[in-house]
């Protein structure tokens, strides 16, 4: 029988959350979990699976039982919700034990509507004996794809889930996660006994994301004036590969003025958390760090992630920029490359001793990420493509879309470097090949007497820098591979014989000279425009952080950007008027409603 008085998800969604319309595949999994049933979610990083199992739990008898590997994460979940006033508490080492004591008795007295746990602790035998006494309204596993041995990350504590879930089946059941392909996805379905139409896809295209990608030249003097140009005043994470670069990053920043603070793992654990506290709780801070940095990092208004280095493959690089923008507003993953980054790369994966099977795989992936680099197309549309979702390109967010990339038909020049590789035995690198290319007298030419080859002087109708790019995009396209065993010489792929047979063209993209370009505005803006609406946000940001302060919390638990935009566009003037705003929930009102309001009032 149904319960007409019962609360329905979508007044849940206003009175808790304050949000009006759920986004897309929210409602119909929460409509089947309430309906008893399991479910696999897979959606973006800040797609709105937190709500999926949240929403249900406090729709259903009893407490949702949520997993999660990251214990950062959990407190911060936590916070979030008591600052809705969901009863919502965690169980991880971190506690001591009366509080511990106290969490449990809460659960068995059917005291709380969310528990979060780590899977270790989850089963325990004496936690398994709790959840006995207590009544589960869901059980709900994020990052899911952990309990894959095909996903990049397994745990083998996961996979004793599965148990957990056979012991409650009657209970149901959400795996949520970001990142699961075909064969991960089956896995999951098949471990936690899901049906295959409880599987809920959502694209994982991250539209407010601009995706660029530029030429190295002066990396750090790059990422200051992109910095001083486009983020002034913006929390955002710059990546280095190694810990030197990532301390000499941080100081050349804060020398500049940036609040800027280095994580990685050489670091005291009570340096990094420090570090890591101040990014969370602070405004403004920019963390440089190694890829050490990120697992649990579950900041929405990370305006700008930079990479400095190019990542090992699409899939890192994906992870890292995914961190950027989770609240919906523009943001920017920017990344500085050159061909010796990509080299280094190699040399990397090559010397770590994997078997050959991986170290294929390995090299298959470093090879997607340099075509991406080099690529003339829409970058999101190749990053698409990589993960198996269609894209029809031309997505007006990239830089590729914003400042088309001019292409050349480049056959011949290609042929010239090919044909100059291999009458030079394929030993050399390009700063060589150049030369002959150009026909530059230098001492190794004549020691070589690569003056003798027909090949010598043949390139005049491009520079030097013309030419090297013309090395890099064959490098990226596979046509030429760079041997990391010597100094670095290109050597000819199997790819080469139809173009050197003239059967297959090439085509080349220009180096663009760097324009300051404008952002289509299809996404929405992180900061307001005009000067007046700059002051008001800016109060509302302080009164945010003090508030924030007073109770220990990130800024954003009492209210995300959007909602302070919100505010700053529609200027309400009365609690009524205020209540309507995206993000404004019945207990979010009661508490800040007022302050926040008076705030607005002073600036009319
Ligand atoms: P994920 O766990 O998928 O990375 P979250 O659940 O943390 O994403 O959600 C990302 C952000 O989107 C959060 O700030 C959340 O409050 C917000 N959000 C989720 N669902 C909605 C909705 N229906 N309307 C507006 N904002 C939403
Ligand atoms: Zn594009």
């Amino acid at each position: 029988m149904i319960d007409v008085t019962a609360p329905r998800p979508q007044q849940v969604l206003k009175s808790v959350y304050g949000y009006d319309t759920f986004r897309p595949s929210q409602e119909d999994v929460v409509l089947r979990v309430l309906d008893g049933r399991h479910c696999l979610v897979l959606m973006p990083t800040g797609g709105g699976k937190s709500l999926c199992y949240q929403l249900p739990a406090l729709l259903r008898d009893g407490t949702g039982i949520v997993v999660s590997p990251l214990i950062s994460l959990m407190q911060d979940q936590v916070d979030a919700l008591k600052q809705l006033g969901v009863r919502a508490e965690f169980l991880n080492s971190s506690l001591r034990r009366p509080e511990q004591r106290r969490v449990e008795q809460a659960l068995c007295a059917g005291r709380l509507d969310l528990l979060y746990v780590a899977p270790e602790r989850l089963l325990t035998d004496s936690f398994l004996s709790l959840l006995d006494e207590a009544r589960i309204a869901l059980f709900a596993i994020d990052e899911a794809h952990c309990i894959s041995q095909w996903g990049h990350d397994f745990r083998p504590e996961y996979l004793q889930l599965a148990e957990v879930r056979g012991r409650w089946p009657e209970v149901p059941c959400i795996a949520a996660t970001a990142t699961a392909d075909e064969p991960t996805r089956r896995e999951i379905l098949k471990r936690l006994r899901i049906p295959a139409d409880g599987l809920f896809v959502t694209g994982f295209d991250r539209p407010n994301i601009r995706y660029s990608v530029v030429l190295k030249n002066n990396p750090k003097k790059q990422l200051l004036q992109f910095i001083r140009e486009q983020h002034l005043g913006d929390a955002g994470i710059v990546y280095c590969m190694s810990r030197r670069k990532v301390e000499e990053t941080a100081a050349f920043l804060t020398d500049e003025g940036f609040d800027a603070v280095p994580y990685h793992a050489g670091l005291s654990s009570h340096d990094r958390q420090a570090n890591q506290d101040r990014f969370l709780l602070e405004e403004g801070v920019i963390v440089v760090a190694t890829v050490a940095f990120g697992m649990g990092i579950d900041k929405p208004n990370v305006r700008f992630v930079a990479h400095l280095d190019v990542p090992k493959n699409l899939e890192a690089y994906y992870q890292e920029t995914g961190r950027a923008g989770r609240d919906g507003l523009e943001a920017d993953a920017w990344m500085t490359y050159s061909m010796a980054d990509v080299v280094m790369m190699r040399k990397i994966i090559e010397s770590a001793g994997a078997g050959e099977q991986h170290l294929w795989a390995q090299q298959h992936k470093l090879n997607a990420m340099f075509g991406y680099c080099e690529t003339a197309t829409c970058r999101r549309q190749v990053l698409l493509t990589y993960f198996g979702e269609d894209h029809a390109g031309g997505c007006g967010n990239c830089d590729n879309c914003l400042r088309p990339v001019e292409t050349w038909d480049g056959t011949v020049a290609a042929q010239k470097v090919m044909s100059c590789i291999y009458r030079t035995g394929q030993r050399f690198g390009a700063a060589h090949l150049v030369d002959v290319l150009l026909g530059n007298e230098t001492d190794k030419i004549q020691r070589f007497r690569h003056d003798r080859l027909p090949t010598f002087g043949v390139g005049a109708e491009l520079d030097k820098r013309e030419w090297r790019s013309v090395i890099r995009q064959l490098v990226a396209a596979n046509l030429l591979r760079v041997d990391v065993t010597g100094y670095g010489a290109l050597r000819l792929t199997n790819a080469c014989k139809p173009v050197l047979k003239g059967e297959r063209e090439v085509f080349f993209r220009k180096d663009p000279t760097p324009v300051k370009k404008k952002r289509k505005r299809a996404v929405d803006a992180a900061h307001p425009e005009t000067p007046a609406d700059k002051v008001l946000f800016e109060a509302l940001r302080l009164l945010r952080l003090d508030l924030a302060h007073a109770q220990g919390v990130p800024p954003y638990v009492v209210f995300n950007d959007n909602t302070l935009l919100a505010m700053v566009q529609h200027r309400p003037q009365s609690l009524q008027e205020f209540s309507r705003l995206s993000g404004v929930g019945e207990v979010k009102l009661e508490r800040y409603g007022a302050a926040f309001l008076e705030v607005i009032l002073e600036h009319s």
